[in-house]
């Protein structure tokens, strides 16, 4: 078998190996049936089988609760930034945001753009560098929903605990972190997360809401960009990313494989564990980038004393096999994205190879 990259690549990013296997040998005949999954009908049985296991696997990672529903959209989590004030923003509303970096701020940009908002909270002061505290948030009765972003993909910062907003839809980007640890989905109006980090391929984002949410879209919304239009055609209504949806079932079954949320909690906080330790005891030769409290279990950020010597790191880390270490270039330094599917080894050798790093140029 050829050999695999140490891939810390943020998005699309690395898929356990398993699941590419299980896929390469179903490829070109899906069970039996001659053709590949990508081949048939999305109105076949044996395409809609794949669909509806991939919807109730995942509610049932989360403990089935009731009157949830999944859906499978496309648009990535960028069209979810739009869809969710055009759905929900209604005449007369305001919406609030958390404001905890740059996805966040692209989410807000594109809510402005179809109503009234407001920054519930906002850790811009600290240069995103910590996830603002949202314990005490005071909102107007006339919310329609109050939004944040549970891990910021290019910050390096996530959530560990979310706001009980009562009445008031909590609406989450989840894109970077969707299921590394079990999460409450009762607390949630509506979740959302492109599946390209923690969940399988690009191409298809997934949607989890609260059903009673979803029927109140106003009648001037576009058929495609509406929430009931989907949920009622069981997302179905329009040809789905079919392959990209098998590909999810699969990466679904290899959580359950892995011991399910609790597993995988435990094996992600050994994996964040191990870099930033490694990062803490370099006698400051390696700085984590964001405050201890918020710092992220899927995207590690951390720097180097010059630019100069990131820019080396980098050179010497690709040569050894490693990929997609270079920060975000918006912020620069140093980011390893270390989702569910990268595995403890690469961290390993992550670690072992700035250890070395740093003994030659410390
Ligand atoms: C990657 C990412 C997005 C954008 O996702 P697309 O599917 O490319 O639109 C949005 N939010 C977060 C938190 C992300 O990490």
């Amino acid at each position: 078998m050829s050999k695999r990259a140490y891939n810390f690549n943020a998005g699309p990013a690395a898929l356990p190996l398993e699941v590419l296997e299980r896929a390469q040998a179903e490829f070109v005949d899906y069970q039996g049936t001659g053709m590949s999954i990508m081949e048939m009908s999305h109105r076949g049985a044996v395409y809609e089988g794949v669909h509806n296991e991939a919807s109730s696997r995942l509610l049932n990672l989360l403990g089935n609760p009731e009157g949830y529903k999944v859906l499978f959209l496309q648009g990535g989590a960028s069209t979810q930034f739009a869809m969710a004030p055009m759905n929900f923003l209604t005449e007369g509303k305001t919406a609030g945001y958390v404001k905890s970096g740059s996805w966040a701020s692209k989410a807000i940009k594109e809510a402005k753009l179809i109503g009234n908002t407001f920054i519930a909270a906002s850790s811009e002061e600290n240069k995103y560098m910590s996830m603002p505290d949202v314990s005490n948030l005071v909102l107007p009765e006339n919310t329609a929903y109050l939004h944040l972003t549970s891990n910021e993909t290019i910050e390096g910062t996530q959530f560990h605990e979310f706001p009980d907003t009562g009445n008031i839809p909590l609406i989450a980007d989840m894109s970077s972190d969707i299921l590394c640890r079990p999460f409450d989905l009762t607390k949630f109006g509506l979740v959302y997360a492109g599946a390209q980090k923690n969940l399988g391929p690009s191409g298809v984002t997934v949607v989890l809401a609260r059903e009673e949410l979803l029927q109140n879209s106003p009648s001037h919304i576009p058929t495609v960009l509406r929430y009931d239009t989907h949920a009622e055609n069981n997302s179905l209504y329009n040809t789905p990313p079919s392959f990209a949806i098998y590909m999810v079932n699969q990466v679904l079954k290899w959580i359950e494989e892995q011991g399910s949320l609790d597993g995988i909690e435990k094996k992600n906080r050994e994996k964040a564990n191990l870099l930033y330790n490694a990062i803490d005891e370099s006698s400051g030769f390696f700085r984590g980038c964001v405050d201890a409290t918020s710092r992220s279990t899927m995207n590690v950020t951390f720097r180097l004393g010059s630019e100069e010597l990131e820019k080396q790191f980098i050179k010497e880390s690709e040569k050894e096999g490693f990929v997609g270490l270079k920060g975000h270039r918006s912020v620069g330094g140093l980011r390893a994205s270390i989702y569910n599917a990268v595995p403890y080894e690469s961290i390993k050798a992550l670690v072992d190879f700035m250890s070395q790093f740093q003994k030659s140029h410390g």
